[in-house]
C-alpha cells in the first residue's frame, strides 16, 4: 500500500516549522526545482506537499519521526543531480533537503579520514582531500552540485571507480536516521570490522529507501605523486574493446579506462583539445597509415577511443606509460597526451554535445561483462537503427559500464516510443549477457521493477523483505528502487 499523507499540507508545514523554523519549510509548486532532478525530461515529476531544510542530524531525526507518526512519505534529497528520478516526491509528502548539513565534522589528514555531513558537496570533499595531500576517488560528473550523502545513497561511481571503487568502497561508517526517527551510528573508524551483518553496505546505494544519511565517515588515500592522461585512438569497436582487454591482461592498472564509440567521437571530435603532445604519438605501429602522427585532433580513421589515466609515483607512471604503448602498438592508430585539464573538460562536455545533436537524448546506464562489451554495443546500435534512431555510447570501459544513448526529438511521441522500445531491447540484452541494468546511476523511480529481469525470485523477495524490515510503513521514498513493479502485496 502506498502511503497517504493524513495531515493536510497546511498542518504539515506548521508542524514541521516547529522543528526547523518557518523559514526552512518551503512550498513546492509544480515547477519548483525540488520537484525535479536530472530525470526531469524523462517524466520524473514530484508533487511534494512541503520541502524541509533541517540544519542538523537531530532535526532530520525529528522530521522523520513526525512524518512516520503521521503516515507522511519522506524523500531525502541531496543535490538533485540523480538521473533516475529518485530525489523527487512522486507520491507526495515531504522532501527533506540536506543542503544545510554542510559541516565537515572531522578531518584528520594523518589518519587519512574525513567526516563530512551529508550535504557537503562532492567537489568540496575532493578539494579538502587534495588540499591536505589526500585523495577521494569517486568523481561522478556533477560534483559541483551533488552531495556526499547523495553519492553514498546512489553508490556513485565515475571514471576513477575502475581502480578506486565506487563511493561505498570509501565509506567506513554512516550516521543515519532510521524509521521511525532514530539517529543511529553504523560502522566507525575501526580499521577492520566483521562484527554483525554489513548494514553499512546495505544503506550504501539504498537511494533514500532505508534511511536518511546525515553524515559519512570517509577513508581517504594519499594523493598519487603523478598522473598522466592519454587518449588512444583505434579503428573499430572490436579493436577498441579488445584493447581494453589487452591493457588489463598486461597487468596494467589504469586509474581510468573510459571509452567513446565511433558515433560519440564523430559528435565530439570538433572540440577535441588541439594541444595534444604529438610526440606521444610516436611508436604506434598503425599510426603511419592511420594518417595521425604529428597531427593534432582525432585521426580520420578513428572509430573508437579510450581515455586512459595512469597514476602512481613518477617512475611508476613512466613505466606504465611505456608498457601501455608497447601493449597497444599494432592495434592503436595513435596515442595522444592532451593537457589533462583540457581533456577532462572535453570529456565533461560530451553529454551536452550529444544532447545538442537532436535537442534531446535518452541515456541508459548499463553494464556488460567485459568479454561481452563489443557484442553488447553492437546489439544496442543495431536495435536503435532498427527503430530508426541514431545512437551512440560511451562510458567506463574497464568495467564494461556503458551509457547507451539514443538521440531524439523530445517533442516527438513516435521517437520517444521508439526510444522506449530500444531501452527494452537493451535491458533484455544486458541481462541475457550476464550484465547489470544499473552500473552507477541506481534504479530510482525510472527503473523501478527492472531488477525483476536480473535477479532470481528468492533474491527479489529478500530485497523486499529488507525494505519492510527497515521501513515497515513504506514511507521512505515510496515508489523508488522497487525490485518488482507493481510490487506484489506483502504476504
Ligand atoms: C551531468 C551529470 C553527470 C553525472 N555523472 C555521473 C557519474 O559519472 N557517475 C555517477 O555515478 N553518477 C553520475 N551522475 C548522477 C548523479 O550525479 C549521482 O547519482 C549523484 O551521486 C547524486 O547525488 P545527489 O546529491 O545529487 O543526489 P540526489 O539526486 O539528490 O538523490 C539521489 C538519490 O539519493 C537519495 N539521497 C540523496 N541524499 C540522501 C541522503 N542524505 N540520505 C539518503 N538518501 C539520499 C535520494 O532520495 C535519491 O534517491 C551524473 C549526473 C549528472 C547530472
Amino acid at each position: 500500500m502506498l502511503p497517504v499523507a493524513l495531515a493536510s499540507p497546511a498542518v504539515m508545514r506548521a508542524e514541521l516549522s516547529r522543528i526547523v523554523g518557518a523559514e526552512h519549510v518551503l512550498d513546492a509548486p509544480p515547477r519548483s526545482a525540488y520537484n525535479h532532478d536530472a530525470a526531469r525530461r524523462r517524466g520524473a515529476e514530484g508533487r511534494a506537499d512541503a520541502v524541509v531544510l533541517p540544519a542538523s542530524a537531530q532535526e532530520v531525526a525529528e522530521v522523520v519521526r513526525w512524518c512516520y507518526a503521521h503516515d507522511v512519505a519522506i524523500v531525502a534529497r541531496g543535490g538533485g543531480t540523480g538521473m533516475m528520478g529518485g530525489a523527487v516526491a512522486t507520491h507526495g509528502g515531504v522532501v527533506c533537503s540536506m543542503e544545510r548539513l554542510r559541516t565537515v565534522r572531522e578531518l584528520e589528514p594523518a589518519l587519512w579520514r574525513m567526516l563530512p555531513e551529508a550535504g557537503v558537496r562532492t567537489r568540496d570533499v575532493q578539494r579538502l582531500a587534495r588540499e591536505n595531500g589526500l585523495f577521494f576517488g569517486p568523481d561522478p560528473g556533477a560534483a559541483e552540485q551533488s552531495q556526499i550523502g547523495g553519492n553514498v545513497a546512489t553508490n556513485a561511481g565515475g571514471p576513477h571507480a575502475l581502480k578506486y571503487g565506487v563511493t561505498g568502497a570509501w565509506v567506513a561508517g554512516l550516521e543515519v536516521v532510521l524509521a521511525p526517527g532514530e539517529l543511529v551510528e553504523i560502522g566507525g573508524w575501526a580499521g577492520k570490522d566483521v562484527a554483525g551483518y554489513d548494514l553499512k553496505s546495505l544503506l550504501v546505494g539504498s537511494e533514500g529507501t532505508l534511511g536518511v544519511i546525515t553524515a559519512v565517515r570517509l577513508r581517504l588515500l594519499p594523493a598519487p605523486e603523478a598522473t598522466v592522461a592519454l587518449v588512444v585512438f583505434l579503428r573499430t569497436r572490436e579493436d577498441g574493446c579488445a584493447a581494453i582487454g589487452e591493457v588489463l591482461a598486461a597487468g596494467l592498472r589504469p586509474s581510468v579506462l573510459d571509452f567513446l564509440d565511433g558515433d560519440t567521437l564523430a559528435i565530439a571530435s570538433g572540440s577535441f583539445p588541439a594541444g595534444a603532445d604529438a610526440a606521444a604519438r610516436a611508436g604506434m605501429g598503425a599510426g603511419a597509415d592511420g594518417g595521425a602522427e604529428g597531427e593534432a585532433g582525432v585521426p580520420a580513421q578513428a572509430g573508437f577511443a579510450l581515455i586512459v589515466e595512469l597514476d602512481g609515483s613518477h617512475a611508476d607512471v613512466r613505466e606504465q606509460h611505456r608498457e601501455l604503448v608497447r601493449t597497444l602498438t599494432g592495434s592503436a592508430l595513435a596515442v595522444v597526451q592532451p593537457r589533462a585539464q583540457e581533456l577532462w573538460r572535453w570529456r565533461d562536455g560530451i553529454n551536452a554535445a550529444v544532447t545538442g545533436v537532436r535537442g534531446a537524448k535518452i541515456s541508459e546506464d548499463v553494464v556488460f561483462p567485459l568479454e561481452r562489451l563489443a557484442d553488447g554495443l553492437e546489439h544496442f546500435e543495431q536495435a536503435a537503427a532498427r527503430h530508426g534512431l541514431r545512437s551512440c555510447a560511451w562510458g567506463h570501459g574497464g568495467e564494461g559500464n556503458v551509457h547507451a544513448t539514443v538521440l531524439v526529438d523530445g517533442d516527438s511521441d513516435a521517437e520517444l516510443d521508439a526510444a522506449a522500445a530500444v531501452g527494452e531491447e537493451l535491458f533484455a540484452s544486458v541481462v541475457s549477457r550476464g550484465g547489470s541494468v544499473a552500473g552507477e546511476h541506481g534504479i530510482g523511480w525510472l527503473k523501478r521493477g527492472r531488477l525483476e529481469g536480473q535477479w532470481e525470485l528468492r533474491a527479489l523477495e529478500l530485497h523486499e523483505q529488507l525494505k519492510r524490515a527497515f521501513d515497515p510503513k513504506g514511507l521512505l521514498n515510496p515508489g523508488t528502487k522497487l525490485a518488482r513493479y507493481p510490487a506484489p502485496s506483502a504476504g
